[in-house]
């Protein structure tokens, strides 16, 4: 792998273009849409200069930035005009690492998070059965009998009342119990004369000896095996309300970590039909979804909005459930070290498996350990590629990123530059982890966490992203995280470990410009003269604002390839 590669290094400041502004004269077709009035940083250099008043696209492209006055004469009776009225438009915002699909589930799903009672559940989620296809399993999560008046747990027969036939499974906040109606039960053959599998229990009706619908651990099992895979209609719902939700936020563009061929298939039927919102580049599910995938990958133009750019693997756990693999004990657990998911020669192969295909990958690796694996995989792996088949440009041009990228051993960062290997991190998970992070590592290991810098310092690009639904889907908690190394009310005081902190330009182009280079696409994240037109525009300044005042910021407007995609 050449050790040094173009599209890693951060760009240097490059002056917009010069536009060619000259009143009248102008044999240029007019604008399709002008944005005029506002705050509009172009970062045409890493500063986010040059600021501007206006902007006028046209085919989804950015073709003049200037004085709104300007940028008016380049419009006609056909263009749309958007009065920005004051607000701020910033290079849309992009996640770099996040699961549309997992969301979608999650919103197809009651929430029963914080319910009062067993009836305010299953209000809840008749709330929810009235959105879905009539018949089709009801499931939700989040209840906790412990909170309820009284608190006990709850009957099958509350939701038969309620649903009738249709079958419904709800978990419990922690997923180590379930809630289901008769009709559940019946689906998966469970009866009075039922036993309770291993590791499990089927709770009864101490008179009748018939189940009550309250199915512990390995009981679960019993009706999750039997409700159904989601339908092709099923996923392109999930798919179309998670979008819709992600654009709400300001989102343009999400970097899908790890989908089902059925799940592409989706995306595709999403993109080629035109309902598409916002821009997704896509990686394969691990080894299962490459073997069964039939093609290569798809790295159309910059104004497409779907890529399929590379595969997703993993090396270890989290941090959280001690899963990550470190190279030395657990700081509060002597004696474990975490797991690697699969072998370091088995990380390699598949590497090389996905490179042999012109694929790129992207590896969750989360602890010093996974971290040190995932580097050398991808260093054995490529090169391995590159060796069977020559430095040919499906090869040559992978971008390979480690997914998380929380602990890792000083010695190992020089690493990412030599080898070319993309660090792509997510903001709101420093700030999630930092209360507990310094138990598992300890006062040495815990300043190789959550090291930005250390990735800015060696002028490598770092794309942030937020993990969604794991985390919140706003980017703006991601961009507020960046800059303070604070939870959203200020804790603690100056920031964790605050030398880490991104100034407000770098988080800024984590979620643009360097998003678009992980992609390969140059064109995206930044609005000169040229690039794709995806804006963010803002009710006030995300440049300038008191950190605490980006929570606040509502999303006034999302335009994706030139296209107003909100409201
Ligand atoms: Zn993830």
């Amino acid at each position: 792998m050449p050790p040094e590669k173009n599209y890693l290094r951060r760009r240097r400041n490059s002056l917009l273009p010069l536009l060619a502004l000259m009143a009248g004269g102008c044999a240029d077709p007019p604008a399709d849409l002008v944005l005029v009035n506002g705050t509009v940083y172009t970062f045409g250099s890493d500063d986010g200069s040059p600021v501007v008043e206006a902007l006028a696209i046209r085919d989804g492209a950015v073709v003049a930035a200037g004085d709104s006055a300007a940028i008016r004469r380049l419009a006609d009776a056909g263009t749309r005009m958007l009065d920005l009225e004051g607000a701020t438009a910033i290079p849309g915002l992009s996640d770099a690492h996040a699961h549309l699909f997992n969301l979608g589930r999650s919103l197809s799903w009651a929430d029963l998070r914080g319910t009062r009672s067993a009836a305010e559940a299953v209000e809840r989620t008749a709330a929810l059965a009235a959105e879905l296809p009539d018949g089709s399993w009801l499931r939700g999560r989040g209840w906790d009998q412990n909170d309820w008046d009284p608190p006990a747990y709850p009957d099958r027969r509350l939701l038969d009342a309620a649903f009738g036939d249709r079958p419904v499974y709800l978990e419990r906040i922690d997923g180590h119990a379930g809630w289901a109606s008769s009709a559940a039960l019946a689906a998966a053959g469970i009866d009075a004369d039922t036993p309770d599998p291993e590791g499990g229990e089927i709770l009864r009706d101490p008179q009748t000896g018939e189940p009550t619908g309250i199915l512990i651990d390995a009981a679960e099992n019993l009706v999750r095996a039997v409700i159904p895979k989601p339908t092709a209609t099923d996923l392109d719902r999930q798919l179309a309300a998670a979008a819709a939700k992600a654009v709400s936020h300001g989102l343009v563009g999400v970097h899908e970590m790890g989908v089902t061929l059925e799940e592409l298939a989706a995306l595709q039927r999403a993109d080629a039909g035109g309902t598409l919102p916002l821009r997704v580049v896509a990686y394969l599910g691990g080894a299962p979804a490459l073997e069964n995938y039939q093609g290569s990958p798809v790295r159309p133009d910059a104004e497409s909005l779907l890529r399929l750019e590379g595969v997703k693997y993993y090396a270890d756990g989290a941090l959280g459930s001690r899963g990550a693999a470190l190279k030395a004990d657990y700081s509060d657990r002597p004696g474990h070290r975490g797991l690697l998911i699969q072998s370091h020669a088995e990380l390699t192969l598949r590497v090389k498996a996905a490179v042999d295909r012109g694929f790129s990958v992207a590896v969750h690796a989360i602890g010093d350990e996974g971290n040190h694996v995932a580097l050398d995989a991808i260093q054995q792996g490529h090169g391995a590629a590159l060796a069977d088949h020559g430095e040919v440009p499906a090869i040559t041009e992978a971008r390979h990123r480690i997914e998380h990228v929380q602990v890792v051993d000083p010695a190992e960062f020089g690493r990412f530059a030599e080898l070319g290997v993309i660090p792509s991190m997510q903001p709101t998970h420093c700030t999630s982890d930092m209360p507990w992070a310094p138990d598992r590592l300890g006062p040495e290991r815990v300043k190789g966490a959550y090291a930005w810098r250390e990735f800015l310092d060696r002028n490598l690009i770092l794309p942030l992203g937020s993990d969604f639904p794991v985390e919140q889907v706003s980017p703006l908690f991601g961009l507020y995280a960046a800059v303070t190394r604070q939870t959203p009310d200020g804790q603690p005081p100056g920031g964790w470990s605050p030398e880490h902190r991104l100034t407000r330009a770098e988080a800024v182009l984590g979620f643009t410009a360097w998003a678009g280079e992980a992609a390969g696409v140059p064109q995206w994240g930044r609005l000169r003269s040229g690039d794709r037109a995806d804006v963010t525009v803002f009710d006030g300044d995300p440049m300038t604002v008191a950190p605490a005042e980006l929570l606040e910021l509502d999303v006034r407007t999302v335009i994706v390839d030139g296209r107003i995609t909100f409201p």
